[in-house]
């Protein structure tokens, strides 16, 4: 397994040069185009890596379906989807279109930066302080990694220039989707999405996901497993954006991208797979990334359908 991906890493780092960083959270800009990582867990705890899979980035939008897991097991599930719909938006990740031509105005899914919002939201938590030390606490449990924490300049870049978030979130906010202070949901939001982590990180959160919400390591249930098909299941219809079709189609697994370069992909009972590769396509996922995932699957024979 180590050397076949070895060999995907290396037969696929030219796409990077197709690809760029992502920019408009100047802090992101600083990455390396051509880096290209990857982590596998397998079902037994075997770890397999490949390339930067070491390096650390944030985890940007592959925060949306953990918090996602997080808001449905602190509300009951009618609250959580009175705010937020089911429906792929086959918009970008950050469009803001649909919260007014929707027919409800809701936004369309928890995987797009309107609907994870509302799911950041629904976070419970006495304080800003203590809802971030839950999520920050979930996030380490998943990735049974306790020295995970926040790039404290990512989350101060993305809340400087994050005023299209802010509009959402004030638009939301109008339309009775969130509740309370919206500047603390946004700050909430920020903080997740410069949660830090690497390849292995995310390839334990996949295989724990991968195994219905049981941790490999300590068999404990973290995720009940009507969460956790609730989960994976928006991956597969929502966790690309707008090239979740497409993937589907190519990889035919759960998985999720974040424009720090991150995707994370987990096959049920079998894999975790952790990908860092912060040169995006044009919709903002990783481009090599998804060349690796696109021959993994035929290798590996991971297509779910
Ligand atoms: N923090 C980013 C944003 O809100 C997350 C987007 C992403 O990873 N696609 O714009």
């Amino acid at each position: 397994m180590n050397n076949l991906l070895k060999q995907v890493i290396d037969e696929n780092r030219k796409y990077t040069n197709y690809g760029q960083v992502a920019s408009y959270i100047p802090e992101l800009k600083n990455a390396k185009r051509s880096d290209l990582g990857i982590c596998i867990i397998d079902k037994d705890n075997k770890i397999y890596t490949a390339g930067n899979y070491n390096t650390k980035f944030t985890i940007q939008s592959i925060s949306k379906p953990i918090v996602l897991a997080m808001a449905l097991m602190d509300n009951d599930w009618t609250t959580v989807f009175s705010k937020v719909g089911m429906e792929p938006s086959g918009d970008p990740f950050n469009s803001i279109m649909k919260l007014e031509t929707n027919d409800t105005k809701k936004p369309s899914n928890p995987m797009i930066n309107a609907g994870a919002i509302v799911t950041t939201s629904l976070i419970k938590g006495s304080s800003l302080e203590e809802k971030e030390e839950r999520m920050l606490q979930f996030f380490r449990r998943l990735a049974n990694n306790d020295s995970i924490g926040i790039n404290y300049e990512v989350y101060k870049s993305e809340k400087l220039t994050g005023d299209r978030n802010r509009a959402m979130a004030y638009l939301l906010k109008n339309d009775g989707f969130i509740d309370g202070d919206v500047e603390e949901v946004l700050d909430l939001y920020f903080k997740q999405c410069s949660i830090e982590i690497d390849c292995v990180d995310l390839a334990r959160i996949g295989i724990n996901l991968a195994m219905y919400g049981i941790d490999i390591e300590s068999k404990e249930r973290l995720i009940s497993e009507k969460v956790s098909r609730m989960v994976k299941t928006f991956m597969v219809t929502c966790g690309m954006y707008d090239a979740s079709g497409e993937f589907a189609v190519h990889v035919g697994v759960p998985a999720k991208s974040g424009v720090g370069g991150g995707i994370i992909a987990t096959v049920p009972r079998r894999f975790g797979v952790g990908i860092y590769g912060p040169a995006l396509d044009s919709k903002g996922n990783s481009i090599g990334g998804i060349h690796i995932l696109k021959d993994l699957s035929e290798e590996l024979e991971l297509s779910i359908f």
